[in-house]
């Protein structure tokens, strides 16, 4: 008997692991646990890979998050703004217009109400559906820039399966009362959130790492299915009975030998964002306006900005504060910029919309690229995914979390999407 072997210690591979006993041996190929929740910290600063904020409404997950720290949690009402054109508004920008040039906002509410009839016709692509949801000005000067700013790909070119979870069509008397009135209107899909007192986002994940048997170190590349062996780029061979993986779908295809070619055609066909994320620690305690605010501007290169050290105070120095840029791109849009001078135009642009002035003291620049950040919806998604994962399983690999199953999983998503698979293979009955 050769066992479960898991492969990859994020969330996902985690919450196997944690749900199955730790009957499983987990193969990992960076240094430490984590994956994508994963924080790190360098000069008293703490950073997350992107922001990571916990506004899971799931009870279990809730629980299990919260004994990970001991209780020892931040809950906040998230305070988040839309910047246009230099102005303003809180977020979402459909339903808190007011404060916005008068004529864009006689434009985006005569849109919107024209886009009522619409409303409930069938979609065939975001696109489609931004109008009918919005109205066209809301569509093209707001949702279509995002889009292209964080999916990296026109509107047209995605499809609609993702955005129920995401996006609230509001009502004609919530965007009126928006566009009228100072009142605030939260349709947000995040109402509350919670952050680690300590350590950031990863300690979250504190509970599930603690008794888990990794072996870092090691990044898989060579996946023979027929005999069932692992080879990783150390040299390290290992046999399994079954395989749990929570690594990039596209990567683990790339190891296997002799696929059939339409597995092989799916999975060149699967699509992806990366992100660049600029880390600054600025010795100034007073800057944050907010905890992250999204940017409808395509000269302005970050698509969401926040302020770590909004998230805990033990993120920053005292007297400091944490902010991190977050910069998509893919090959539909690759970096506008080389990547060096990536970090020099953040910089300038948060200092043209008045969140750092020119004088103020960084005293720390850090910066990652993440390889995978969304997983890109196209026409094709579907079809593709699901001819790859049937195959997998067919052959005793089972996909887990958001880069295993390839889909926009939070992280509570991907946490259950483990533990669902451990209690497929019995873990429910230790
Ligand atoms: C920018 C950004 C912001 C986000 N914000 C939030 C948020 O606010 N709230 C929220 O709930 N969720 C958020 N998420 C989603 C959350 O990060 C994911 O759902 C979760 O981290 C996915 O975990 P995972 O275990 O599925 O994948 P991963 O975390 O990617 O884990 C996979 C592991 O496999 C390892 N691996 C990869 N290749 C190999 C190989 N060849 N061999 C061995 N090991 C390998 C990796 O090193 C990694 O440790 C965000 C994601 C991004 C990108």
């Amino acid at each position: 008997m050769h066992g479960v072997v898991t492969l990859g210690a994020g969330i996902a591979g985690l919450s196997f692991s944690y749900h199955f006993n730790h009957l499983t041996e987990i193969y990992e190929k960076e240094g430490s646990w984590g994956g994508h929740c994963r924080s790190h910290s360098t000069e008293g600063f703490t950073f997350d890979r992107g922001i990571h904020i916990s506004f899971t409404k799931d009870d279990y997950v809730r629980k299990l998050f919260a004994a990970s720290v001991a209780d020892q949690y931040g809950e906040f009402s998230p305070v988040v703004y839309s910047v246009f054109a230099s102005h303003w508004v809180r977020h979402p920008v459909e339903t808190n217009l007011k404060g916005l040039p008068a004529e864009l906002v006689a434009q985006c509410l005569i849109d919107f109400i024209r886009a009522e009839q619409n409303r409930d016709r069938p979609a065939g692509n975001y696109r489609e559906w931004l109008i009918s949801s919005f109205g066209r000005t809301f569509a093209e000067r707001f949702h279509s820039v995002y889009s292209r700013k964080y999916w990296t790909v026109d509107p047209e070119y995605l499809t609609t399966e993702w955005v129920a979870q995401r996006i609230y069509r509001p009502t004609l008397e919530e965007v009126l009362r928006g566009a009228l009135s100072d009142q605030f209107c939260n349709v947000y899909y995040i109402d509350s959130f919670r952050y680690p007192a300590k350590g950031g986002y990863q300690s979250f994940l504190r509970l599930m790492a603690a008794e888990a048997v990794i072996r870092y170190g090691f990044e898989l590349v060579e996946l023979d299915l027929k005999n069932k062996k692992l080879i990783f780029s150390n040299g390290f061979q290992r046999y399994y009975d079954t395989l749990v993986s929570s690594i990039p779908l596209p990567e683990l295809i790339r190891c296997i030998k002799d696929l059939p070619a339409e597995v092989k055609e799916a999975a060149s066909r699967l699509a992806h964002t990366s992100v660049v994320l600029v880390n600054l620690g600025v010795k100034k305690g007073d800057l944050a306006k907010c905890h992250w605010f999204y940017v409808y501007d395509e000269d302005f290169l970050p698509a969401r900005v926040h302020f770590s050290s909004n998230l805990s105070g033990s993120n920053a120095p005292p007297g400091c504060t944490g902010i991190q840029a977050e910069i998509y791109h893919s090959t539909f849009k690759p970096l506008k910029v080389p990547a060096p001078d990536v970090m020099e135009r953040a910089i300038e642009n948060l200092i043209e919309i008045g969140i750092l002035a020119k004088d103020d003291d960084i005293i720390l620049t850090d910066y990652q690229d993440l390889q995978y950040a969304n997983v890109i919806y196209d026409r094709n998604y579907r079809k593709n995914r699901e001819l790859i994962l049937d195959f997998l399983e067919k052959n005793h690999i089972y996909c887990i979390g958001r880069y295993g199953e390839w889909a926009y999983l939070w992280s509570d998503q991907s946490l259950l999407s483990g533990k669902r698979v451990a209690e497929k293979l019995g873990g429910d009955t230790f």
